[in-house]
């Protein structure tokens, strides 16, 4: 079968042939329907060296994927062949206690854990291949019956990131209350959704490209602002002077933190999402009185099925444009470019 493979870091990734994986007991192969291209990717191939990362290439890429179950192994009972599933993306051990509330992206036994804090496309084989080994049957989710399986792998991660970030801050985005996405792309698009869907906050969505506002603006943005200089006037504008209560920045770098954390109103929360690498000095006065500054990573397979619920019912979908996995390379050229509006999803 076909994978593309990232070999080394600071590479580009090459789509290769390797064995078909058979499931051993307990484990699921699926025929990959979709697999997302995200940005943490281009962050994988291009920024990191392995310094922070207790795994390394060679992996096949795709930590954001759906199918159908091809073949199971030996005691799997839930799922049956033919079947469509989501993948939840951060494989844990399974057994301690955060991997049973279904919180694995924090499991507490990396040791026994398929890959230390990663998984399929993150340290281990993902999905940008035909075919996809997933090491336990609580990792899938059913598709509801609305949903292929290319609309539904960038929910997993794209979708389930900011699922994660919303839910977080939900106490702070009342009715009256004003919430602010930085960078509208494959997760912010999502995030906008997500917010319209669970709340009744107004949104103010922010970036730099014209056609990522305007998708914003689709999916139900209140607000739109153009980022760079004159961007903390517009929100205080926008906001009555106060500041918005909740910041989600899908970027990260030092230029959105800090524009972030000079929208926030005090007792707001502003979360970093976005990996981009920014660092910023933080002390009393940094930031407005109260305001939490705080990072999220991925979410939770409970709040996965609460993000199909919401799918299902057509309160949240993806944007997409899809790719052969022949031209997966492509995909990551035009995200990395800035060509991609919502997300690329590679279909094998
Ligand atoms: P993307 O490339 O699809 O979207 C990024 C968007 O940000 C683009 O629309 C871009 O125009 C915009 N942008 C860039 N610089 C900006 C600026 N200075 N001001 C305003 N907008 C700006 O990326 P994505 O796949 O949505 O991922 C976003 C970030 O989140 C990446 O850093 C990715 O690695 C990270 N990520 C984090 C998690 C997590 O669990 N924390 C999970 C997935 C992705
Ligand atoms: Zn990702
Ligand atoms: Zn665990």
């Amino acid at each position: 079968m076909r994978a593309l493979r990232l070999m080394n870091w600071k590479s580009d990734p090459e789509l290769v042939e390797v064995p078909k994986p058979t499931p051993g007991p307990g484990q699921v192969v699926i025929k990959v329907g979709g697999a997302g291209a995200c940005h943490s990717d281009l962050h994988l191939m291009y920024d990191f060296d392995g310094a922070a990362l207790p795994w390394a290439p060679p992996f096949t890429l795709g930590h954001e994927n759906a199918g159908w179950v091809d073949s199971i192994g030996s005691g799997v009972t839930t799922v049956k062949e033919g079947d469509p599933v989501a993948v939840y993306g951060a494989w844990g051990c399974g057994t301690c206690g955060r991997c049973r509330l279904g919180v694995e992206t924090y499991c507490e036994n990396l040791a026994a854990a398929p890959v230390p804090g990663g998984g399929g496309g993150l340290g281990l084989d993902g999905g940008m291949a035909d075919y996809l080994l997933v090491p336990a049957e609580r990792l899938l989710v059913p598709l509801p019956g609305n949903l292929d399986a290319a609309t539904a792998a960038p929910l997993t991660d794209a979708g389930l990131t900011p699922y994660h970030a919303v839910a977080r801050s939900w106490p702070k985005m009342t009715p009256s209350s004003i919430v602010m996405v930085i960078g509208v792309g494959g997760l912010g698009h999502l995030a906008v959704q997500i917010v319209k869907a669970t709340t009744a906050a107004t949104i103010i969505a922010i970036d730099m490209k014209a056609d990522a506002l305007d998708l914003a603006k689709r999916f139900g943005a209140d607000h739109l602002v153009t980022s760079g200089e004159g961007a903390v006037e517009a929100i205080k504008d926008l906001t009555g002077g106060r500041g918005a209560d909740v910041v989600l920045d899908f970027v990260g770098s030092e230029t959105t933190i800090n524009l972030a954390r000079a929208s926030a109103r005090p007792l707001g929360d502003v979360t970093i999402v976005g990996i981009a690498g920014g660092v910023v000095p933080f002390s009393f006065f940094s930031q407005p009185y109260e305001v939490s500054l705080q990072t999220t990573y991925w979410g939770s397979r409970p709040e996965l099925v609460e993000l199909f619920n919401l799918a299902a019912r057509g309160l949240v979908k993806a944007e997409y444009t899809t790719y052969s996995l022949d031209d997966a390379v492509k995909a990551y050229h035009d995200l990395h470019e800035g060509k991609v509006s919502g997300r690329a999803v590679v279909v094998p």
